[in-house]
This record gives C-alpha cells, sequence and structure tokens, in this order.
C-alpha cells in the first residue's frame, strides 16, 4: 500500500510505500476511496494536540470498499462500502464508556491521530467504528460527512431548538451543518473572516439568511451559535450575538486561548460548552438522516500525493467546503 506519512511533527507528509496491513481480530481492511481533510488533520500535523503517535498516517473521513475481513466480525461483508471517522476505538468498560458517553473515552483511539488513518490506499479500521454507506452518493461528496457532517450534526444537536443559528467559521462542517439546519427550516446567520466576501457568498449561496464578518453584529439576535473555527476571540463575539439563554457551542478539538470577557456576556442563562469526537449513536443516526436531508457537499479534490497542498490550502482558508484526497 501507499500512504502520505506524517514521520515527524512539523513535517511535511512523506509519500510512503509500506507492507499491506492485515485486519486482526474485530477488524476490517477497507481500500480507500476517498478521505477528507479536516482541520483536525492540521491540528496533528502541526503538533498542536498532545502527545500524537509517531509514525501516522493522518485523515479520518474515510471512504472505501472492505476487502478483508478479521475473525470474528459480524454485520459486515467483503465489498460493503463503509465509512470510517474519527473515533476509531473505545474501550468499553471506562465510567463514560457505561454510561454511553463513549466520545468521552478514557482510552480512545481516534483515526488518522493515534491510530492510522486514510491518506493511503488502504486503512485497518475496528469493525464497530465503521458504518456502512449503502450506494447511494459518490465517495467524494460522502467524505466529508464522516467528520464534518458527524461533528457538526452533535454539535447542532447540543446548540438546541431555536430558529436563529449562528455558524462561526464557514468551512466544511459549517457548509453541512448550514444544509442540515434549513432543511429543519432554521435560519443561518454565517460568520466569516471579516472581509471573506467569497465564503460569504457561498454561505448565501447555500442559503444563509445573512452572512458577514466574525466581528459584525448579526440583525436579529440567535437562539444558539457554533463556533468551527479554532478562534477563542470569537466566543465573547457569539456570547454577545446570541439572546439571554442561548447557547454557544465550541465544535472544534483545538481552540487558541479564550480572551477575559466580562460576566454580563455569560448572565442571562447562555450557556458556553464544547462538544468533543462522537458516539457511535451520533454517527448511526446521522447517516440515517442524511440521504433524506439531501445535503449536497462541496467539494475540492486532490490526489493523495498532493495532501500537502491540501493541507496548505485549508490553512490558507482557500478551500470552499471540504477538501478530499483521492488515491
Ligand atoms: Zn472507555
Ligand atoms: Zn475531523
Amino acid at each position: 500500500m501507499q500512504a502520505m506519512l506524517m514521520k515527524k511533527v512539523g513535517a511535511a507528509l512523506e509519500w510512503t510505500e509500506l507492507a499491506d496491513p492485515r485486519p486482526g481480530p474485530g477488524q476490517i481492511r477497507v481500500q480507500v476511496a476517498a478521505c477528507g481533510v479536516c482541520r483536525t488533520d492540521l491540528h496533528v500535523v502541526d503538533g498542536e494536540l498532545p502527545q500524537p503517535t509517531v509514525p501516522i498516517i493522518p485523515g479520518h473521513e474515510i471512504v472505501g470498499r472492505i476487502d478483508a475481513l478479521g475473525s470474528g466480525v459480524e454485520g459486515l461483508r467483503l465489498g460493503e462500502r463503509v465509512g470510517v471517522p474519527w473515533v476509531g476505538h473505545t474501550c468499553g468498560v471506562c465510567p463514560y464508556c457505561v454510561v454511553h458517553r463513549e466520545n468521552l473515552c478514557d482510552r480512545p483511539l481516534f483515526t488518522g491521530y493515534t491510530r492510522d488513518g486514510g491518506f493511503a490506499t488502504a486503512a485497518i479500521a475496528d469493525a464497530r467504528f465503521a458504518f456502512p454507506l449503502g450506494e447511494v452518493g459518490s465517495d467524494v461528496e460522502l467524505a466529508p460527512l464522516l467528520c464534518a457532517g458527524l461533528i457538526g450534526w452533535r454539535s447542532l444537536v447540543r446548540a438546541g431548538g431555536g430558529s436563529n443559528l449562528g455558524l462561526y467559521g464557514f468551512g466544511a462542517a459549517a457548509h453541512i451543518v448550514a444544509q442540515v439546519a434549513q432543511w429543519q427550516e432554521r435560519n443561518v446567520f454565517a460568520f466569516t473572516r471579516p472581509g471573506d466576501a467569497t465564503s460569504q457568498a457561498f454561505a448565501r449561496r447555500l442559503g444563509a439568511k445573512w452572512a458577514g464578518g466574525s466581528d459584525e453584529t448579526p440583525p436579529e439576535p440567535l437562539d444558539a451559535a457554533i463556533i468551527f473555527a479554532a478562534v477563542g476571540d470569537l466566543v465573547p463575539l457569539a456570547l454577545k450575538a446570541v439572546r439571554k439563554g442561548g447557547r454557544v457551542v465550541c465544535a472544534g478539538i483545538h481552540m487558541s486561548d479564550i480572551p477575559a470577557l466580562p460576566y454580563a456576556l455569560l448572565w442571562g442563562e447562555r450557556q458556553l460548552r464544547s462538544v468533543a469526537n462522537l458516539t457511535r449513536a451520533d454517527a448511526i443516526e446521522f447517516l440515517k438522516l442524511a440521504p433524506q436531508m439531501a445535503i449536497r457537499t462541496t467539494t475540492t479534490t486532490y490526489r493523495l500525493d498532493q495532501a500537502n497542498q491540501a493541507l496548505d490550502d485549508l490553512r490558507a482558508g482557500r478551500v470552499q467546503g471540504a477538501a478530499v484526497l483521492v488515491p
């Protein structure tokens, strides 16, 4: 197999020839057809997450077909198209796992961070964390659903009800959540980097009621806001934009420091929380609903050997929608 391997933190990924992996008990091997590039991959490559496993193959939005089954795998078959997300394994016995909060597992493995991911022609996955995708939709358009879609969905549920939803950072996740929110008959207010007219126009094309810079005040108070950008300065801005009792959800795994803020911004029973990882129940729920919601992902495809280019483009904010690698 071939892979774009991170040999050390902070260095460019390297095209590497590796022995074909064999699935162990309870595992499957997937021939990768597409793998999305997520902001979290940038955090991994740039060394912004603690204790990365190196060398590692990044990538946790894997779409591919099963071409080998380890012993004891049930419910999946050879040739089946599956998706493999960020949460790649949970222990099943820690205090979080036993109360169905496996997204907070004490001993998890994360695809493309602490176990090898999908920037490769093949990947090994824990069969319990591989989800059948059916045959509707292309591999490339489905790939962003595996993280941007799933984390976006979990964030949206945690943001609660209410008709006015703010999205800070209009990238891969927000462009999916915007469509889901409209399917739920909610109004989307999109916040981008100040002056980013291209992303604002993109948000309006996807049906946002309003789009502007993150430094702007929306024309109506928000019931909830989700922050996808890794920018702590957005927290006070989002708290300011939500009404009393409103929620602000931080959806990213990493964020720059949140500045000191006046208590008045939190007063009025506003809530601030993070969303971490996902559970299998989130994946099953979202992937079942996704076809009904008729989500159309906007993607830019790169060849697998162009992974570094894709990461650079994402870092510079040059990607509209989602970047996807195709081996
Ligand atoms: Zn656990
Ligand atoms: Zn991700």
